[in-house]
């Protein structure tokens, strides 16, 4: 075992097993390398999954989402402040499809999460697209397994804007918060980004400006107007002021309330189904790209499509017939 966390050549050293009993052990540099692996798409992350599986599922996992400058990371920071108050492993995700940066790189300057930097209680992680195949969309749930392998009671993933395709937070999460923060517009955006459908709890932070209770009251309003089945979810909206931990009791109070109401509608499990085939489908998709990308990719094909040589149903199928074949 070096001391370093990578090789020069960006390789994760040490056995997959071992790195996965160290990390239960608690050790953040053996976590912080099973990310990596999973990052970067290695090879090795079928035989991760694996040794991970006796030791996932316990986890709570909180999303939170909303537009930039909104007070994601503020939010974050004082939630993992409350749960470690409670006694419990936190662990974070920030998840960035917009940034080519990873791990120290863009954390150095989430000062806000600084005072848990120091936290043994505390796994903070930075992630962003590397390109690979399977992309953030496959990577994410599997670091959520690393994190809930290595004993996090809670695991928060925080990612920027809402209804990307990228990373959809509200099926990795068994709850999800949308931040909003008045002055935005946010209720008109909050409609028009399809985040009434996503929210499970609303959280106006920034409660300390004007214009708060109005976005609260829009929020409310819209709730109330929504279809929804006897029995079903009314999402909660709560009012914080992240920056001085204001709010943030309610906050927890409404994520505790969320989760009763999962666990006795079997909605958990509904949700963790739900969760387990997206990541089975993501893991498909990108062993269908990575073959597609073993036979010299799709140049040629479309080039006969452009053509008019072909059509693209036909030229599916023929693709389909042949990874068949192999
Ligand atoms: P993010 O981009 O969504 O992660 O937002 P940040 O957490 O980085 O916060 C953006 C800015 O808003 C920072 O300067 C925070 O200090 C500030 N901020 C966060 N929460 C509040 C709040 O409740 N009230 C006020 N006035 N400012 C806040």
């Amino acid at each position: 075992m070096t001391g370093t966390a990578r090789s020069a050549t960006g390789a994760v050293p040490g056995s997959v097993e071992v790195l996965v009993d160290r990390a239960r052990a608690g050790d953040p540099r053996a976590v912080g390398r099973l990310i990596t692996l999973v990052e970067n798409g290695d090879p090795r992350l079928p035989e991760l999954a694996a040794a991970l599986a006796p030791y996932t599922g316990k986890a709570q996992v909180i999303g939170l989402t909303g537009a930039p400058g909104v007070g994601k990371s503020t939010t974050t920071s004082a939630l993992v402040g409350a749960f470690r108050a409670a006694g419990h492993r936190v662990g974070v995700l920030a998840v960035d499809p917009s940034s080519p940066f990873s791990g120290g790189a863009v954390l150095g300057d989430r000062v806000r999460m600084q005072e848990h930097a120091t936290d043994p209680g505390v796994y903070i992680r930075s992630m962003s697209n590397r390109g690979h195949l399977g992309g953030l969309a496959a990577a994410t749930p599997q670091a959520v397994r690393v994190l809930d392998g290595a004993g996090c009671d809670v695991i928060l993933v925080e990612t920027v804007g809402v209804g990307q395709a990228e990373v959809d937070v509200a099926s990795l999460a068994d709850t999800t918060l949308v931040l909003l923060a008045p002055g935005m517009g946010d209720a008109i955006q909050a409609v028009k980004a399809g985040i009434l459908e996503i929210g499970d709890v609303f959280v106006i932070n920034k409660a300390d400006r004007e214009g708060a209770d109005a976005a609260y009251h829009d929020i409310q309003g819209m709730i109330g107007l929504a279809a929804r089945a006897p029995g079903e979810w009314r999402p909660r909206v709560v009012r914080t002021v992240a920056s001085r931990q204001e709010g943030i009791d309610e906050l927890v109070a409404a994520i505790d309330k969320h989760r009763q109401w999962l666990t006795t509608n079997d909605q958990l499990q509904q949700r963790r189904r739900q969760r387990a085939a997206a990541e089975v489908e993501a893991i498909v998709l990108a062993a269908l790209r990575q073959r597609i990308a073993d036979r010299g990719g799709l140049d040629q094909l479309a080039a006969e499509v452009v053509a008019g040589q072909q059509d693209p149903y036909t030229a599916a199928r023929s693709i389909l017939a042949e990874l068949d074949r192999r």
